[in-house]
């Protein structure tokens, strides 16, 4: 493109233009075919191109696109709600339409704090978060976030909630092994309770499995059931970051469905509109609705476009197409499957340090000693170089962070549509293949490694 006045993320750097997509592939205007294995920033759940979705957004859209939500509302935000309190599990009913992740999980903290509010409880205004997490790029979700790079340049303006490690076990901090280890990265939130004071903590915020921050850092086993023991024991709400994991992504509706734990709220976006509707959620339970509904009767949040019918309709759409498909289902034989691809290519590649993730979000961390998790050099910017090689072969993989404690680590997630068929992830695997054959040949092999 020629004179450009759009801001950017990289303002020098030459994107593709989009044309169409289909299924898992994007084509550009050069007729470029694309392998769309990170559904852009793990949200187009369904793939490109849906019909049913295109139709479901012309319908609406031939009624009313837009209504205010304190003037009106509709029959698509009604449908929605219903339809998110009957796909997910316990007394989790009561959903607050927003427009992005950042805001969903920024609701979720105003909800927490005007819960202990609505019960008489000014001082339980602090969100205890992890180090190693996103939750947001507004200053709220910042402050939650544990991601030194998107908060370098603001830390004036935030707050500082993020307090405890995250179980990242293939860098573990105590240097134990799960089940033996006895969570004690979830006993440190016990820790700061005690240090800050239950009376001054509204909630406890943590994505299920940690996505940008981390490269699909999963828990094991027993970790939420400490968590929710420690946040129930101390009168803390506990609110599930499933910005990125909510709508299948791992192979539940909600990811938290795999421990058992059921959040008192919790933070939906990406997969809910799939790409086709920027919207995204609060989802709060009875129980914290309770002393709302019985006292102030307000929530206070909102946003101009919250609960419009356009995207609601739309979300609508995408639920049902991922029920009458019954697409989560196969969600983890899916994510056994490409897992297990990749295992392959550790065997192949040193550089590969650990391969991890549930369901179809998955993710590889790159060391230059495997044996001891020495990363590569930072200036080296290898996750760059890789999604830049992997993009040049037709092959989109998302960059995330990795590292804790000063270790400042290479990784990216892997996170295909839903839709992707077996076929299809053995041409991923291809592609990544090359795409590291590539990296090696460049990087490596000339420094005689
Ligand atoms: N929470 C999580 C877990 C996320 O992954 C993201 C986006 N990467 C957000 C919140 C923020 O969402 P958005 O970019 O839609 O504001």
């Amino acid at each position: 493109m020629e004179e450009s006045y759009l801001i950017k993320p990289m303002l020098d750097a030459n994107y593709p233009v989009i044309d169409y997509g289909k299924g898992v592939y994007l084509y550009d205007l050069d007729g470029k075919k694309y392998l769309d294995a990170s559904s852009g920033a793990v949200t187009a759940n369904i793939g490109h191109g849906v019909e049913e979705i295109i139709e479901a957004m012309n319908a609406q859209a031939k009624r009313v696109s837009f209504v205010y939500r304190s003037q009106f509302t509709s029959e698509a935000a009604e449908k929605l709600a219903a339809k998110i309190a009957e796909m997910t599990m316990g007394d989790l009913n009561w959903s607050f339409f927003v427009n992005s992740g950042s805001e969903a999980t920024e609701t979720a903290m105003k909800i927490a704090i005007q819960y202990w509010q609505e019960k008489g409880i000014k001082t339980k205004t602090k969100v205890l978060s992890r180090w190693v997490s996103y939750h947001g790029i507004t200053l709220g979700a910042l402050s939650l976030s544990g991601h030194a790079g998107r908060r370098a340049r603001f830390i004036p303006l935030l707050q500082d909630f993020p307090v405890i490690h995250p179980p990242y076990c293939y860098r573990c901090p105590y240097n134990l092994e799960a089940p033996g280890c006895e969570y004690l990265c979830a006993g440190e939130l016990e820790t700061v309770i005690n240090r800050v004071g239950a009376n001054n903590i509204a909630a406890f915020i943590a994505e299920p499995v940690i996505g940008a921050a981390g490269a699909a850092i999963a828990p094991p086993q027993g970790y939420f059931h400490k968590i929710k023991e420690i946040c129930e024991r101390n009168e803390i709400l506990f609110i599930a970051d499933e910005v990125m994991t909510g709508f299948g992504r791992t192979g539940k509706v909600l990811s938290m469905e795999h421990w058992g734990v059921i959040p008192d709220i919790v933070a939906l976006g990406k997969g809910m509109g799939a790409g086709y509707a920027s919207i995204a959620a609060a989802l709060v339970s009875d129980h914290v609705m309770e002393p709302i509904l019985n006292g102030s009767k307000i929530v206070m949040s909102g946003h101009t476009l919250s609960a419009n019918p356009q995207t609601c309709a739309v979300s609508l759409a995408v639920l049902e197409y991922l029920e009458k498909n019954e697409i989560i289902k196969e969600v983890e034989s899916k994510g056994y499957y490409l897992r297990n691809q990749l295992e392959k290519l550790k065997n192949e590649f040193e550089i590969i340090g650990d391969i991890r993730g549930k369901g179809l979000l998955l993710g590889i961390e790159f060391v230059q000693n495997r044996e001891r998790k020495v990363p590569f050099p930072r200036n080296m910017q290898l996750t760059k170089e890789l999604v830049e090689l992997a993009q040049r072969n037709g092959l989109l993989i998302y960059p995330a962070g990795a590292g804790i404690d000063g270790i400042h680590g290479d990784a990216v997630i892997i996170s295909p549509p839903l839709t992707i068929t077996k076929r299809e992830m053995e041409e991923l695997t291809r592609l990544l293949r090359k795409t590291l054959q590539d990296f090696i040949e460049a990087n490596l092999t000339n420094q005689g490694e």
